[in-house]
């Protein structure tokens, strides 16, 4: 039986090449996505165009009641998850005296409850078939913390908490818990970032360019694969080895 990942974000950017990693490596690619519909029927189609097999949701996953329904209909159809890969973020950048109490709200809605919450949906089912592999997209502001995204950076540092915590609690029932930390990958998130800026970062970089969404998609295909069988409570670093 063909496996299958659910991927958060799952429509653009990281989560959009997380999708082609699972898709191609022979998964059923559930990609959820947020604002953008035109998006992710277009991502859809260009999947099974290659003759894979995946489907997308809409799921805000700052909203429990439709995180319960969309997983509740993944559950019913599929009826088994293998891999969750909390991909969904939003990053704000903001002095933290500017953060008023909504942006702290939605940043932390979005990128640790709804990763809370989309675990908490798909771990009856990982618990009662003994496996299964949760995968966190962190960041290194989550372990380094970056000025003006206090919020961003607290939140990402709460992943590695929840990462760390849950794998201890869920190993003995055969689920592994990891999180994946990018450094600066070149996705949308950065659109605001000026080209001297990457080319500066990349400079910074040992590996001497910033990252690709393809280059954090293989490390967490990886950590959803059995090669990986005995790793969890892990944070890897997919950052080029850029130390800020
Ligand atoms: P993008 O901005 O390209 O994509 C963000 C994704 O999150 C989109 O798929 C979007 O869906 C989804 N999303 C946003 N809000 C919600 C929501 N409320 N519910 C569900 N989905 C939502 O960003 P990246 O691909 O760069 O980021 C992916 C992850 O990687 C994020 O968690 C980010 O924090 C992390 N990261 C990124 C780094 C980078 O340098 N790019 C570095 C470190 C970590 P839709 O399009 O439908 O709105």
């Amino acid at each position: 039986m063909r496996r299958v990942a659910v991927i958060t974000g799952g429509t653009r950017g990281i989560g959009w090449a997380c999708a082609q990693a699972f898709a191609r490596g022979g998964w059923t690619a559930l990609l959820l996505w947020c604002s953008r519909a035109k998006t992710a029927r277009e991502r859809v189609e260009a999947l099974r165009a290659e003759g894979l097999d995946a489907e997308a949701f809409r799921c805000d996953v700052s909203d429990a009641a439709e995180v319960a329904r969309v997983f509740g209909e993944i559950e019913a159809r599929w009826r088994r998850v293998d891999a969750l890969v909390n991909c969904a973020g939003i990053a704000h950048i903001a002095l933290f005296q500017d953060t008023d109490e909504d942006a702290w709200r939605r940043v932390m809605g979005v990128n640790l409850d709804g990763a809370y919450r989309c675990a908490r949906a798909v771990l009856p089912g990982m618990i009662r078939r003994k496996s299964g592999s949760i995968i966190q997209i962190g960041s290194m502001w989550g372990e380094v913390g970056a000025s003006c995204e206090v919020a961003y950076s607290a939140a990402k540092a709460g992943l590695i908490g929840l990462t760390k915590a849950l794998a201890k609690e869920v190993g003995p029932s055969g689920v592994r818990v990891n999180c994946v930390s990018p450094g600066v990958i070149d996705t949308e998130m950065n659109a605001e970032l000026t080209p001297e800026t990457l080319r500066e970062l990349a400079e910074e970089t040992p590996l001497g360019r910033i990252g690709k969404p393809e280059d954090v998609a293989r490390t967490v295909l990886f950590l959803a694969e059995e090669d990986s069988a005995f790793i969890t409570g892990q944070v890897i670093g997919v950052s080029g080895g850029l130390v800020v």
